[in-house]
């Protein structure tokens, strides 16, 4: 199962502050690998050895000086149904205002574990001004000041207490989230894929939120499906707005192996559907791209050609991502979908034997070392992969700090290129030897 934190609150009150610094050093380091920044609302971090993801509510409002109430209420809304532990963040400086009260009325009732923050205690002159917060009804807080650290410590000791430990077993099928903007078609592919009968075979039990899990056995096929679609409907909040479906896609795409990004063809591929399929790949996701609606697009000699090129160029550098174009409506290549996502699936679960691995990747770096570095050159001696959930490698050498992001990416192309991890995001790691 999945970690969510969701940092809540009304504007102003510090979460952006607070997230940057709950992601902020893992992320520099995750982007210096990259070399690219995106999403600033969603990060990954960790303390004391555990590992959770961080979810700013409060980043994806448009305009926050004049945000209506009810925008707050439902992103809090939705924060309860798809986070599993909520910081609540208030502001020492303003006191408590109207909204925070209601606010805190919401959380009262939720089961799942919210910690309160009174924010802006940047000196322990404030400690005191922070007592009033406890009229919220809420038991304990944290005075923290986001803007120099102090009490964060604490915070996230409370917090890492509180998250799951050990992952529960996995099933062994194949997990699918089928995820996307409002309106791609998600339900509709569903629906096409597994008929009108929808040939449940059973839910996942053991989950306090509604099950959004499900064992399907199609086309000969056996997996479980993440149905962001379907939790739309059941929800509370049923705005199809973009900031929704990318909390919902958070959720899906943490408890799968390989993330099905439907995407419409009559719309450009853009801003929120690279949010998606970053978020994929941040989680080290399988994924493959589905351009549905393909029906409705008048065909010229290159559409499909041109169409796949843009979208390459948008995802780069993790461009090696099947992308099939697909229409729910006449049950175009469905087949081939599904098809294609049990082959990213294995390729994710691909294991190279040492032996091969090495065989093949020191002839390839032998001929083609990294350049040298003020006349030093670096010798790659061995390889392996790693014994983790996806795959990671790992390459033995002299002078480790030597080697720049280009060679690692064309040690990444050559990996591809031989052992095919199409849909697959790999990590490479240069260790000393
Ligand atoms: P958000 O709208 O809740 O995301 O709030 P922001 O993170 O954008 O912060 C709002 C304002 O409060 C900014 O000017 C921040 O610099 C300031 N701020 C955030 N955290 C602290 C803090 O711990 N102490 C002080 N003094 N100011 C802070
Ligand atoms: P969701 O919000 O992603 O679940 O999208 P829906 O499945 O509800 O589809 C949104 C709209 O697009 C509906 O009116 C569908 O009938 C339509 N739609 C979905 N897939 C296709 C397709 O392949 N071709 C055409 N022409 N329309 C489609």
């Amino acid at each position: 199962m999945s970690n969510i934190v969701a940092i809540v609150g009304r504007p102003n009150v510090g979460k952006s502050t607070l997230f940057n610094r709950l992601v902020q050093r893992r992320e520099a380091i995750v982007d210096s690998v990259s070399g690219v920044t995106r999403d600033r609302h969603y990060g990954k971090s960790d303390w004391n050895g555990k590992e959770f993801s961080v979810i700013d509510t409060g980043g994806y409002t448009i305009g926050s000086n004049d945000i209506f109430e009810e925008e707050i209420r439902k992103q809090v809304q939705l924060a309860i149904e798809e986070s599993d532990i909520i910081v609540f963040v208030v502001d020492v400086e303003e006191g408590i205002t109207p909204m925070d009260t209601e606010v805190a009325n919401i959380l009262r009732k939720v089961k799942k574990p919210v910690l309160m923050a009174v924010n802006k205690v940047d000196n322990s002159m404030r400690v005191n001004d922070a007592l009033e917060f406890y009229n919220l009804g809420l038991g304990e807080y944290y005075t923290i000041s986001s803007i120099n650290g102090s009490g964060t410590g604490e915070l996230l000791d409370a917090l890492t207490e509180k998250l799951e430990g050990e992952v529960i077993a996995e099933n062994e099928l194949p997990r699918f989230a089928v995820v996307g903007r409002p309106n791609a078609g998600k339900s509709s592919f569903i629906n096409a894929l597994i008929g009108e009968d929808r040939n449940i075979v059973t839910d996942i039990a053991g989950t306090t939120r509604d099950s959004i899990d499900t064992k399907y056995n199609r086309f000969g096929f056996e997996f479980n499906l993440i149905d962001t679609a379907g939790i739309r409907k059941k929800s509370k909040v049923k705005e199809d707005l973009e900031f929704y479906s990318v909390m919902r896609a958070v959720r899906a795409i943490e408890n799968c192996d390989v993330a099905i990004v439907v995407v419409d063809a009559t719309r450009d591929f853009e801003g929120q559907d690279e949010n998606i399929f970053w978020l994929a790949e941040k989680n080290k996701k399988g994924v493959i791209i589905l351009v549905n609606k393909w029906d409705l697009i008048e065909k010229e000699t290159n559409t499909m050609r041109d169409f796949e090129a843009k979208i390459r160029r948008e995802i780069a550098p993790f461009t090696d991502v099947p992308i099939l174009f697909i229409s729910a409506l006449t049950k175009q290549r469905i087949y081939k979908a599904i098809e294609t996502a049990v082959d990213v699936f294995k390729n994710r679960k691909k294991r190279i034997p040492t032996s091969k691995l090495n065989d093949t990747m020191l002839e390839i770096v032998k001929h083609n070392g990294p350049p040298a570095i003020k006349g030093k050159f670096v010798k790659i001696k061995y390889c392996m992969q790693l014994p983790t959930p996806t795959p990671q490698f790992v390459f033995f050498c002299n002078l480790p700090q030597y080697v720049k992001d280009p060679y690692k990416r064309f040690v990444e192309n050559k990996l591809r290129e031989n052992f095919d991890f199409h849909g697959v995001p790999i990590v490479i790691y240069f260790r000393q030897k």
